[in-house]
């Protein structure tokens, strides 16, 4: 028998999915990226799926539960955004335990339906069932979009700059917080959550949102990614998704990933590197994207966009550069965290 913690998260997916050929010309792109593609017409349709699972994903002792149900359908449509389209429709698998009550199932459909409300969704159906080891939420999400705006992880091209929006390693810091408070909580129940202050990255982690307007933006701004994924298993697993995928290499300038003030101090307070949160913590949802040298002027004027590297040729591999100019093989946690729940290795979505 075959240990899958040998394989790795991706290993696994590959080797579950080896050999297969679409039976259907409509099936335009299937595994592989944020989204499958399906050719309808002259427009695409797009369709993710994201698991969340009590105990690996989330701790209900401090997950209140309408942010976990808008978490679970923002995390998929993050995925649509990432292709460059248009979510339009949602399904919700969720297997619960007879200690819900109704109540609490409202909740998380409160969140679920506040999510639909604020990104433009219809929620079109789904399937209940019952679980006898905790809550699971299967949500899967369509979307729509033209051709000429759909964004492969594989299309960035050498000598492309890498980009990614918005801040990292926030959710992640927002998570310790979060574990910290719960252990105390633990050990003295009488203590309340220290969590004043902390109002930024707990927001990160609790209520993500999914950058839908961003690919829009760009356009309109007359930037074209070459490439996009979004940052859901942190910076680095993503970037070596964009390396693969295009069959390139990178360097990623430490120095020029956005980390947000508040991020910093709470790593400082549990003595780990900001960088490592944002190369690993993971549940961002910010999108990482490659585009054209050319447009380097365009994409400094835009606000909220920090520009971070660069792709190579794959033979000179995926690198992380620091400030004095020392060089880091660029390396995805490890798949473990996948296998176990622990906040210094978040597991993978
Ligand atoms: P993301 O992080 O954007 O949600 P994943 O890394 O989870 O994407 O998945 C990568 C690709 O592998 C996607 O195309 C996804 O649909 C596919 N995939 C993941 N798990 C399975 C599975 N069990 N069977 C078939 N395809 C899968
Ligand atoms: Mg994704």
């Amino acid at each position: 028998m075959t240990d899958i913690g040998s394989l790795g998260e991706f290993g696994l997916i590959d080797r579950l999915t080896a050999g297969l050929q679409p039976l259907h010309p409509e099936t335009h792109k299937s595994i592989g990226d944020d989204a499958a593609v399906i050719r309808q017409g002259d427009e695409f349709l797009l369709i993710s799926k994201d698991l969340l699972v009590e105990g690996v994903h989330f701790d209900l002792s401090y997950y209140p539960l309408q942010h976990l149900g808008y978490k679970a359908a923002v995390v998929n449509i993050s995925d649509i955004a990432a292709m460059g389209g248009t979510p339009l429709q949602l399904l919700v698998g969720i297997a619960i335990s007879s200690r819900f009550s109704l109540e609490a199932i409202e909740e998380i459909y409160a969140g679920i339906r506040k999510a639909c409300q604020v990104y433009g969704l219809d929620l079109i159906g789904g399937d209940t069932t019952a679980s006898k080891s905790g809550l699971l939420l299967s949500v899967t999400v369509t979307g729509k979009a033209k051709e000429n705006e759909i964004r492969y992880r594989s299309g960035a091209q050498k000598g492309d700059l890498l980009c990614v929006s918005g801040d990292l390693g926030a959710a992640y810091a927002g998570l310790l917080i979060l574990e910290r408070e719960k252990s105390v909580f633990k050990s003295d129940p009488q203590m309340q959550p220290a969590l004043d202050g902390y109002e930024y990255i707990l927001e990160r982690q609790l209520k993500p949102e999914a950058r839908t307007q961003l690919p829009q933006l760009l356009n309109e701004a007359g930037i074209t990614p070459t490439a996009m994924i979004d940052i859901s298993d942190g910076l680095a697993s993503e970037a070596i998704h964009i390396c693969r995928a295009s069959g390139l290499g990178c360097s990623i300038y430490a120095a020029r990933i956005p980390i947000d003030p508040a991020t910093m101090l709470a790593a400082a307070e549990f003595n780990i590197e900001p960088l490592t949160a944002a190369l690993h913590g993971g549940e961002d949802y910010e999108l990482l994207f490659t585009i054209p040298l050319q447009d380097f002027d365009k994409i400094s004027k835009f606000e909220g966009i920090h520009i971070i590297g660069h792709m190579t040729d794959a033979d000179e591999g995926m690198f992380l550069i620091g400030s004095e100019g020392e060089t880091a093989p660029l390396m995805a946690q490890g798949w473990d965290a996948l296998l176990r729940r622990d906040p210094e290795t978040r597991p993978s979505s």
